[in-house]
């Protein structure tokens, strides 16, 4: 399941120092009240079903089986460390048998003891969303297993290989998923209304890890509903895949600019250098683009450096926004960002640096009552004319910048340079 991870605004002054001790109350007003909505629906329906569940042994060895198994899960991938923000697990393994073999409230418990000993025994993070997690999960897991109880009253039959309690289950693990990510998805989008419906409900790497979950945890269910301790031989595979999937991630983490989600430079430059050793192989052109954000120490001075951080990664959304799949954008340090344009020519990449330039320059942050804008200033350099390997790209590229933030920033810059017979597409010191 993913762990959840919302955008953090800046305290109102009159709540900051209680803001300090509770981070909740520095949300906006809408998601305060939704996650306090979720967290008191999951504790109503924790009294409703605590109150009407029949307590058995062997359901209650069954839940304990399977919280073991969980706790062994997180403590064997603990040392790995997790990354930051959104990250993912396979628990889902462990509470989708206890949603479809066990009573609800146990679907309703199952995540507040595994999500209390993520925050005790690998990462500290703030309670809130860690609460907000359990309940998201919990209220999803008891839908799944209400829904579940009532198309198939004996659930052991679930372990006897007949396909329809199989596919039913299958459906209620799809339902738990699609639950979990709506709960999820609500309080990301009230966290920043900005973000599209899109992006907080859909990702594909996210929809094939759902799809895993959902095979695993029906299949830990139906080997669980067989014999208890089967769940032995269940848990190395689970291990070992929650370790990959850790692993995988964390070196995404460790490409990755955590203020802007960009390329951080280190990545960017090998990227960059693949890209430049392919054109050279293949002959295609290339272009290089340093951008800068025009005057960003006033911003800070203003505003304060949280605010200046909300201008980097609106600077930062609206570059990716503006360009190709296969374009290499990255934070190359500060202010400072750059751009691997592979196949871009000089008007190519003249046009785009400029639409970026007129892109960011539209772009406004809002803080308190005010709009924040800002400008960019940046220096292109194309492969073959400027320079022809990363390192003499750069410093052409950078030559550019600061002969745009000489003639009064807020434009794009391409270095002139000798015309010769072999390259006609020389071009001058160009402004815009
Ligand atoms: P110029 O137009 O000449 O580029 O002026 P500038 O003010 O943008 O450039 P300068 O190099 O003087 O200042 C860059 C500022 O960027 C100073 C530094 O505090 C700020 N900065 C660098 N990294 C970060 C960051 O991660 N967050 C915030 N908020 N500010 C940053
Ligand atoms: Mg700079
Ligand atoms: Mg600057």
């Amino acid at each position: 399941m993913a762990a959840t991870s919302h955008t953090s605004i800046r305290p109102r002054d009159s709540v900051s120092t209680l803001a300090s001790r509770w981070p909740l109350l520095a949300q906006r007003r809408p998601l305060v009240a939704y996650l306090i909505g979720i967290v008191a629906l999951d504790l109503v329906a924790i009294g409703f079903f605590a109150t009407s569940a029949p307590y058995r042994w062997p359901d209650a060895l069954m839940f304990a089986a399977l919280m073991a198994c969980g706790a062994a899960c997180i403590e064997a991938t603990r040392r790995l460390g997790m990354p930051a923000g959104v990250s993912r697990d396979l628990l889902s393994a462990w509470w989708l048998p206890v949603a479809l073999l066990l009573p609800p409230i146990y679907a309703l418990l199952a995540p507040i003891l595994l999500q209390a000993l993520l925050q005790v025994r690998v990462r500290a993070t703030v309670v809130y969303r860690r609460v907000f997690s359990s309940a998201a999960i919990g209220l999803a897991g008891a839908t799944a297993s209400v829904v579940f109880h009532t198309l198939v009253p004996d659930v052991s039959v679930l372990s006897r290989g007949e396909g329809t309690p199989i596919m039913l289950a299958v459906g209620c693990a799809a339902l738990f998923a699609v639950l979990n990510t709506a709960l999820i998805a609500v309080a990301a989008h009230t966290a920043d209304p900005d973000t599209h419906w899109r992006d907080v409900l859909w990702d594909r790497e996210s929809a094939i890890l759902d799809i895993v979950e959902l095979c695993l945890g029906v299949v830990v269910a139906i080997v669980c509903g067989l014999n208890l301790a089967l769940l032995v031989l269940a848990l190395p595979p689970v291990v070992l895949l929650q370790r990959s999937l850790l692993h995988a991630q964390l070196q995404a983490a460790a490409r990755t600019d955590p203020k802007t989600g960009l390329l951080n430079a280190a990545a960017w430059q090998r990227e960059a250098d693949t890209e430049i050793v392919r054109a050279r192989r293949t002959g295609e052109t290339l272009a290089l683009l340093i951008i800068d954000i025009d005057h960003f120490k006033r911003v800070n001075d203003a505003h304060g450096h949280l605010v200046g951080d909300q201008v980097l990664v609106g600077v930062a959304a609206t570059l990716r926004s503006q360009l190709r799949d296969y374009d290499v954008v990255g934070r190359f340090g500060g202010e400072e960002f750059v751009v691997l344009l592979p196949r871009a020519d000089v008007s190519e990449a003249r046009r785009v640096a400029e639409r970026l330039r007129s892109r960011v320059g539209r772009m406004a942050v809002p803080v308190d009552d005010a709009l924040i804008t800002v400008t960019i200033s940046a220096g292109v350099a194309i492969m073959s004319i400027h320079g022809d390997d990363l390192i003499e790209l750069l410093a052409a590229a950078d030559l550019a910048l600061y002969r745009a933030k000489e003639l009064g920033r807020d434009r794009i810059c391409i270095p002139a340079v000798q015309a010769v017979p072999s390259s006609p597409e020389t071009v001058d010191d160009a402004t815009a």
